[in-house]
């Protein structure tokens, strides 16, 4: 288990750099939960049920809306940490200047093409992101949206499989839960 100093620093370093980031920003349930559990909720189901204790990809996870969400730059993450964290927060951060659809659809032709670090932390996003849907539905969403949602991460995950067997079993049964083909 990685628990020498220089480690602990870099992890407190990526926790305190993401709390800040993501400072004004809520989840979309209808609690409004602070976003920052979102990031730290995917780095813990990666410690705590996948086993996973590669700093890399835990800091990743910390960091993997950073770009996509707030004014963060991939710049700014190889400042603060290096070139292969930034690489590997890339390959988890959708192209916002793209349509929503789109951005979905090339997630599911992305997916299979990711490196192993990356394919594990986007498992964890999505069964993060299904608990938090099976547990209540976000402001303005219909059945049909939330059927919608269900589905297409069933995409994203069947191109991610051969990744993690804890994390897909754990995803399958949500999927089976809900009628996804
Ligand atoms: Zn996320």
């Amino acid at each position: 288990m990685a628990n020498n100093e220089e480690d602990i620093k870099k992890l407190i370093k990526c926790v305190n750099f993401a709390t800040i980031k993501h400072r004004n920003q809520r989840r979309k349930d209808p609690q409004q939960t602070p976003y920052i559990n979102h990031p730290i909720g995917v780095a813990y189901i990666l410690t705590n049920e996948a086993n996973i204790t590669d700093l890399d990809v835990i800091q990743g996870a910390l960091l993997h809306d950073t770009v996509e969400d707030t004014k963060t730059t991939f710049e700014e993450i190889e400042e603060n940490f290096d070139a292969k964290i930034k690489e590997l927060v890339r390959e988890v951060t959708d192209d916002k200047t793209l349509p929503s659809d789109e951005r979905k659809r090339l997630q599911i032709v992305h997916a299979p093409t990711c490196s192993h670090k990356a394919k594990l932390i986007k498992l964890a996003d999505k069964l993060y992101n299904l608990r938090d849907l099976e547990r209540a539905t976000p402001l303005g969403w219909d059945s049909k949206r939330v059927q919608k949602y269900y589905e297409w991460s069933k995409q994203v995950v069947d191109g991610l499989r051969g990744t993690n067997a804890n994390l897909e079993k754990e995803l399958d049964e949500i999927f089976e839960r809900h009628d996804c083909k």
